[in-house]
């Protein structure tokens, strides 16, 4: 059983990373997306709040569970006996990142593999940065983040 480890800051999820989830789960027998506790990026949400929007945005998925972390990815991908991480592409502006990445977390954990999907293109503008952006400037989310999500930003923003 190959178990696959999605992690994020996802402050809050969009529907991009809904996407992911969804297709990671057709192909891993068990997904586990993992909220980073503490990102070095300025967060709108609490780890808990994060993570709850998480669940309730993929609680449709049978073998998806969301946690937080506060440790590196890899010792998290160890210790939930996963073996693979998974991460979205958007464009060529994620590659030197996420490549970045993928060679660290190779060097620290090497029995660990990264797999990037690649964005649906409906999805390929998203990012948690832009929708706060619009919540704030009094804009309507609807068609990007699940209804829940979108009434949280309401609630926090204004
Ligand atoms: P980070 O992990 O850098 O804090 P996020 O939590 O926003 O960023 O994203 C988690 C993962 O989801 C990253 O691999 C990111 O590239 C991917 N992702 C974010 N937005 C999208 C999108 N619109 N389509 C596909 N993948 C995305």
């Amino acid at each position: 059983m190959v178990t696959a480890v999605y992690p994020g800051s996802f402050d809050p999820i969009h529907n991009g990373h809904v996407d992911i989830a969804t297709r990671a789960a057709n192909v891993f027998e068990r997904l586990i997306v993992a909220v980073y506790a503490q990102p070095q990026k300025k967060v709108l949400f609490t780890a808990a709040e994060r993570t709850e929007m998480v669940r309730r945005s993929l609680c449709d998925l049978e073998n998806v569970t969301a946690i937080h972390y506060n440790c590196t990815t890899v010792e998290l991908v160890h210790t939930q006996n996963a073996q693979v991480i998974v991460r979205g592409l958007r464009m060529a502006s994620d590659f030197d990142l996420e490549y970045q990445m993928a060679l660290t977390n190779k060097a620290l954990a090497s029995d660990i593999e990264t797999f990037c999907l690649f964005t649906n293109l409906h999805c390929a503008f998203l990012s948690s940065t832009t929708v706060k952006e619009i919540v704030i400037a009094g804009g309507d989310v609807s068609s990007m983040v699940p209804a829940h999500v979108q009434r949280a930003l309401e609630e926090k923003c204004r």
